[in-house]
């Protein structure tokens, strides 16, 4: 017999499995993008907060969550989009930040300052040298949560996932 707790153990492992379509290493629940799974009856609810109100990943993200809890067996999934408190990039696990360098972006540094407009920024290592002597080529990278890098040492540019 299975209890509802495990049932919604397994709908919050289906939703976690889903990707990130801007870096596919990256799940939603590396993201911290995953905030909460419940399972009543047969109606999933997975509640998301979106990384960033200019990321047009969230639609796809949201098909996929269905999908992906459809193909686990649950037939009726609601996605709810929690915009408040904001995501941050605090809110990324460690597994995914190490999963972002492995994939050649430098994961975000430092900590988004919380309720202020001030903004520590640390300096960015390269994620193919380590070196922190690196400098920013473009405000916005191949997408609009990534910055452009280029390291001074090794002289490649990469990818920096911005604090937020
Ligand atoms: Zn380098």
């Amino acid at each position: 017999m299975v209890t509802g707790h495990a049932i919604a153990e397994e709908a919050w492992e289906a939703a976690a499995a889903v990707a990130d379509p801007e870096v596919p290493v990256l799940t939603i629940e590396d993201l911290g993008v995953l905030r909460e799974v419940t399972v009543e009856d047969d109606h999933v609810t997975v509640t998301i907060t979106p990384t960033y109100s200019g990321c047009p990943a969230m639609d796809a993200i949201r098909d996929d969550i269905v999908l992906a809890l459809t193909a686990a067996g649950f037939h009726e999934v609601e996605v709810r989009l929690a915009l408040a408190p904001a995501w941050t990039t605090d809110w990324m696990t460690d597994a995914g930040k190490r999963k972002l360098v492995d994939y050649g972006i430098a994961p975000p540094t430092g900590r988004a300052a919380h309720g202020g407009p001030i903004r520590l920024q640390l300096s960015v290592r390269c994620p193919r040298c380590g070196s922190l002597n690196t400098r920013e080529l473009a405000r916005f990278g191949s997408t609009s949560c990534k910055a452009l890098y280029e390291c001074r040492a090794c002289l490649e540019p990469f990818d920096h996932f911005k604090v937020h």
